[in-house]
């Protein structure tokens, strides 16, 4: 029989008698952390792993803020209508991108010659699938 087809809870018992391994023979003496942390460092790897929730909600605190920045100095940006913390929302694509498992909105500027107000020179042809569902995400969090 082939590991693959070995249960989740035996191979997790092989991490763990790895993990233990290599704890005491090279982190102990050098480390000042205890077993426990150590495992749970390695284990729990959820931590610092962003959320869909927390992206998107730095997302919108961007827009929020490049858009201020543009509508109280619009003479600033004339040029590219960049901003420090990117493009207002006006200027920026629509486009959704799912990547990672995740919903993501375009950061590029929209080619007016081609996608008009609403896309990007790389989004003005494409199908946008995800945008409703993007919606529905920052619908729930600006409840
Ligand atoms: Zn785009």
């Amino acid at each position: 029989m082939s590991v693959c087809k070995e249960n989740a809870k035996q191979i997790r018992e092989i991490e763990t008698k790895i993990a233990k391994y290599i704890f005491n023979s090279y982190i102990k003496e050098k480390c000042k952390i205890s077993q426990a942390e150590f495992m749970s460092k390695l284990f729990f790897k959820s931590q610092g792993v962003i959320t869909q929730e927390e992206l998107l909600k730095d997302e919108l605190k961007l827009l929020d803020k490049a858009t201020e920045a543009y509508d109280s100095h619009p003479e600033k940006y004339i040029n590219n209508k960049k901003t420090v913390f990117g493009y207002p929302d006006e200027y920026r694509c629509h486009h959704i991108i799912y990547k990672k498992h995740k919903f993501t909105r375009c950061k590029n500027k929209v080619d007016e010659e081609n996608g008009g107000d609403m896309f990007c020179l790389h989004h003005w042809d494409s199908e946008n699938p995800y945008e409703k569902e993007y919606q529905k995400l920052v619908d729930k969090i600006e409840e």
